[in-house]
């Protein structure tokens, strides 16, 4: 069986990364600026080349192109650690949903927006008594006439405080199981009641602008046609949403983890001899490159599952659960391997490749809590792939 992807597809690749090349300097330099005006400049410079929504239907600001050209861009700007928050959200993954769930009308206002650069969008599903119990969600939204009015509040929504929008699970129906009475609605941030508080983090202290917040929706007044999906049945509709932000996760774990080996390999030189020659470093090393083989080939399964129109929630569930596992483990065999890697971050004295290693060590912290903890993947894989009871 021949794994490798169409020549075109690998002559993108090699244009991506040319273009990232040229924007950003070398791939395993850590100059980058992660200011939000950086981030919008390259985002701008990502639209301007053609490349936001190139597989969306050219009807909504997109060129029709296969699936493969999002996850080989999606790949290499994370290899890359490109500066493209303004997107993430809202190209990487609502667009998905607003694709697959939303009206025409839907589709015209939003899509080429979100691929001009011209909104940021947050998801906000997760509430302080409802993250991997997400079906317990409180947010009401009550129907008046042509609004739904939402009140509740919302905890870890990344990049809420510089958002014009966002997708938000909210309860429309409080009878029946807990499952029931879901929706998604789209909320204009700008509208009145709508009030966001910064969360610290740990990635904000090495040089990443913080992301996360809570957000509280007091009595805000949404127009019902903002409404995404069918009433009642957001649940369901989330699972789409959910399988999409997963596949997701996926294929950026692979770019970062691709890029951690890299850099490890970059600097070997400067790695300890007696390190160097030890047989575990070699074991260790052949196990990181095992696994990354993996994560790609689960990667790639599922984009191919995306492209052929059948995301299927085990397998996005699969590859996010190895991509998040491995790119952790990845970072604590380096330590193992190579511990004063470690131990400056950037900007401190004496730091290996800038505090690159400390720094994604941090970043790695989430990669099993974001888009639904292992412990949750778990239970789907085990739910829905092997059918065991709930
Ligand atoms: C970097 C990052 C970005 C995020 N961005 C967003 C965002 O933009 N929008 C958004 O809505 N949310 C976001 N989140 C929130 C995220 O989805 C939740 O943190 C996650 O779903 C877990 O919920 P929780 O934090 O409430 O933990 P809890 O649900 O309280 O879980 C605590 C621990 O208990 C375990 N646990 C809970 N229930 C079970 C069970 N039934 N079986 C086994 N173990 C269980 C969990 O696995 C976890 O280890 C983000 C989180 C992170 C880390």
């Amino acid at each position: 069986m021949d794994f490798a992807l169409p020549k075109e597809r690998e002559d993108f690749r090699a244009e991506v990364a040319q273009f990232c090349m040229d924007h950003l300097g070398g791939p395993l330099d850590r100059p980058h600026d992660w200011s939000w005006e950086k981030n919008l400049e390259f985002s701008h410079a990502l639209n301007d080349r053609g490349w936001t929504g190139m597989w969306w239907p050219n009807e909504f600001g997109g060129q029709d192109l296969p699936y493969w050209y999002q996850l080989i861009l999606v790949e290499e700007l994370a290899f890359w650690q490109a500066p493209r928050d303004p997107l993430y959200i809202g190209w990487e993954r609502v667009a998905w949903s607003i694709l697959i769930l939303g009206t025409r009308e839907q589709k015209l206002r939003y899509l080429p927006a979100i691929k001009n650069v011209e909104q940021v969008w947050c998801q906000c599903f997760t509430e302080p008594d409802a993250g991997s119990d997400l079906a317990s969600l409180r947010t009401s939204a009550k129907r008046d006439g042509d609004v739904y009015v939402v009140t509740g509040s919302k905890i870890y929504i990344s990049w809420a405080h510089r958002a014009t929008h966002a997708l938000a699970a909210v309860r429309t129906n409080a009878e029946g199981s807990k499952h029931e009475g879901i929706s998604l609605l789209i909320i204009d941030m700008n509208l009145p009641g709508v009030n966001v508080v910064p969360l610290p983090d740990i990635t904000a202290t090495v040089g990443h602008e913080p992301h996360f917040n809570e957000v509280f929706f007091d009595e805000v007044r949404v127009p019902v046609a903002n409404l995404l999906g069918t009433e009642n049945n957001g649940w369901k509709d989330l699972q789409t949403t959910l399988s999409a932000e997963r596949a997701g996760v996926a294929v950026s774990r692979l770019g970062y983890c691709r890029r951690a080996i890299a850099a490890l390999e970059g600097c070997w030189e400067s790695i300890p001899e007696n390190l160097r020659n030890s047989p575990s470093t070699v074991q260790s090393l052949a196990n990181m490159r095992t696994q990354l083989e993996i994560i790609r080939l689960l990667a790639y399964r599922v984009a191919w599952e995306q492209e052929n129109g059948m995301l299927d929630s085990v397998q996005s569930s699969l590859a996010k659960l190895f991509g998040g596992e491995f790119q952790q483990n990845l970072y604590e065999a380096i330590y193992a391997l190579w511990p004063e890697a470690m131990q400056v971050i950037a900007g401190g004295d004496g730091a290996i490749l800038d505090g690159f290693f400390p720094d994604h060590l941090m970043e790695s912290i989430h990669a099993t809590i974001g888009g639904g903890t292992s412990e949750i993947i778990r239970t789907v894989i085990a739910r829905r792939g092997l059918g065991l009871p709930a």
